[in-house]
């Protein structure tokens, strides 16, 4: 797919177990909820952190009778997803109910799309390192209904419900078990937040639970997920275990790393495998037993009859395509390529939108790799230290590109432009007003530069006698006449100055 990004598979992690090696295979269940004002079938709000049950309509509510009718902007941000993910947009899909007793879900059931998904097959790629990438199958996405939430921690005798999430547009993505360790997990995670944050169809943040992923983990002995890939057998496959809900990344690849073990050593012992649903307990690091595995006909899945299938046109798709942004992959090629940026800093200015955004505005009209420096170096590294990110930068991407100019323009060494970053970081102002107001221009004037060399020499008759005898002895001189002129002399000027006067 990337013909532009050429990379190889990373291998599949092997874990060692008392009587042979074991290979681990992954799919995940990414539940994403849909960047949108309103929810998927009514108009209340879906803002977080409202007071409780103040963001819900009759409908969220089940109040009886009361009809969901669908939010056509959700409906494009599913369709925008799929586009991301280079998937198949099916035209007609359909809502059905998927019936289940919650205290925080009212209807009783859940709307959701089971048998015929908006999304159908589409792929990701995972970047694992430069030139290490693994491709990732998407099976499908489909749009369901969240459910409310239940607050155990306010009584210690009741418990309550809070409606406002009930309702709320979610977009499930199932993976092929096409993932083959912890880490690809995550970066799999990673990269469908990234992806669907360029696309601002869901904001990716974990930590409220709008991005959150059910895991899927089974082992076989090696060469077994070779077979599965061949034939599309899942019966080459171990049997596998969901893991619920998780919502870290780093606890992703710590339940997995978990539960690929805790499978090992019953397969070894004699045992097998029972397929079920499973919690992760971040305080223990394991995975224990939530219920046994419930099939598609527990649910009793039926067509929604409140809602007509839901037919878009090819026309409305292609506007969507249309509009789409730039994608990661297509962004990060296009530094390396037009930039000449190595794989690794496009890929580190790419990661977040914003970032990208912001060293496009100071690479533009400038030297790419030169921005690439001062924005990867100077700027990320302070603002980590600080705790803060670009949108709250104290200097801006006009003021770090002014920096630059002057450097190009030989106004100001590499050196004093720190000073000068420093100075905009801590007081803000125009970089070129600053550097003329302070004199912090570099002297480029060989006559000044040759009066400074001429002093210190003058001052210093012992060491120039040593260096003469011994040349590496020059670079005490540059030091002296750098520093007596504040750093602004042109250093290779000093140089060159300096060797001619001591004879070298
Ligand atoms: P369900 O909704 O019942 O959990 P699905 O078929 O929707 O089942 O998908 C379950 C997920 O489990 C998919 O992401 C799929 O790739 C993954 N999966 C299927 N078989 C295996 C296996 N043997 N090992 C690991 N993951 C698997
Ligand atoms: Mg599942």
């Amino acid at each position: 797919m990337l013909d532009h990004l050429t990379y190889t598979a990373p291998q599949p992690k092997v874990i060692a177990g008392a009587k042979g090696d074991w290979e681990l295979v992954i799919g995940l269940e990414v539940h994403a909820q849909v960047a949108s004002n309103a929810k998927l079938f009514s108009g209340a709000s879906t803002g977080f952190g409202a007071e409780p049950n103040s963001h819900v309509a009759f409908v969220d509510a089940a109040m009886p009778g009361m009809l969901p009718v669908i939010n056509e902007f959700c409906v494009a941000q599913a369709v925008k997803t799929g586009l991301g993910l280079k998937a198949g947009i099916n035209l007609r899909s359909a809502f059905d109910r998927k019936n289940y007793f919650y205290p925080d879900l009212p209807q009783g059931y859940q709307i959701s799309q089971l048998y015929h998904p908006i999304v159908g097959e589409g792929e990701v790629i995972v970047d694992m390192g430069p030139g290490v990438a693994r491709r990732v199958r998407i099976e499908r996405i489909h749009l369901e209904q969240d459910a409310g939430k239940s607050i155990h921690d306010m009584d210690p005798n009741m418990s309550f419900v809070d409606l406002n999430r009930t309702g709320v547009a979610l977009m499930e993505i199932v993976s092929r078990p096409d993932i083959r360790g912890p880490e690809e997990a995550a970066a799999y995670v990673a990269k469908l937040r990234q992806i669907m944050r360029y696309l601002g169809t869901c904001d990716g943040n974990m930590q409220n639970g709008n991005l959150r992923a059910d895991v899927n983990v089974s082992v076989c002995p090696p060469g077994a997920y070779e077979r599965y890939q061949e034939t599309q057998d899942f019966s080459h496959l171990g049997t596998r275990c969901e893991i619920k809900n998780m919502n870290s990344l780093r606890f992703i690849q710590a339940a997995i790393d978990y539960e690929a073990r805790r499978q090992i050593a019953i397969l070894e012992d004699g045992g097998s495998i029972v397929q079920e649903t499973r919690l992760y307990d971040p305080d223990k690091g394991e995975t224990r037993s939530m219920r046994s595995k419930e099939e598609a006909h527990d649910y009793r899945y039926f067509p929604d009859p409140d809602l007509l299938p839901l037919d878009i046109e090819q026309a409305w798709v292609d506007d969507i395509a249309a509009a789409m942004p730039e994608l990661p992959d297509e962004k990060k090629a296009r530094f390396v390529k037009d930039l000449g940026l190595s794989e690794y800093d496009a890929g580190v200015l790419t990661a977040e939108v914003e970032n990208a955004d912001y060293f496009e505005s100071v690479a533009s009209g400038r030297d790419g790799k030169m921005a690439a420096n001062w924005v990867i170096n100077e700027l990320f590294g302070r603002l980590n230290k600080e705790g803060l990110s670009v949108e709250t930068s104290p200097v801006s991407a006009s003021q770090l590109g002014g920096v630059i100019d002057l450097i190009g323009s030989g106004a100001i060494s590499g050196k004093i432009a720190k000073d000068l970053f420093e100075i905009l970081w801590t007081e803000g102002g125009d970089p070129a007003a600053i550097v003329e107001e302070r004199g912090m221009k570099q002297v480029t004037d060989l006559g000044a530069i040759e009066k400074a060399v001429d002093e210190i020499i003058a001052a210093n008759p012992a060491q120039v006698e040593k260096a003469k005898a011994n040349p590496k002895l020059a670079g005490w001189f540059v030091g002296q006449v750098l520093k007596a002129t504040g750093g602004k002399a042109n250093p290779a000027a000093v140089q060159d100055l300096v060797a001619q006067k001591l004879g070298q």
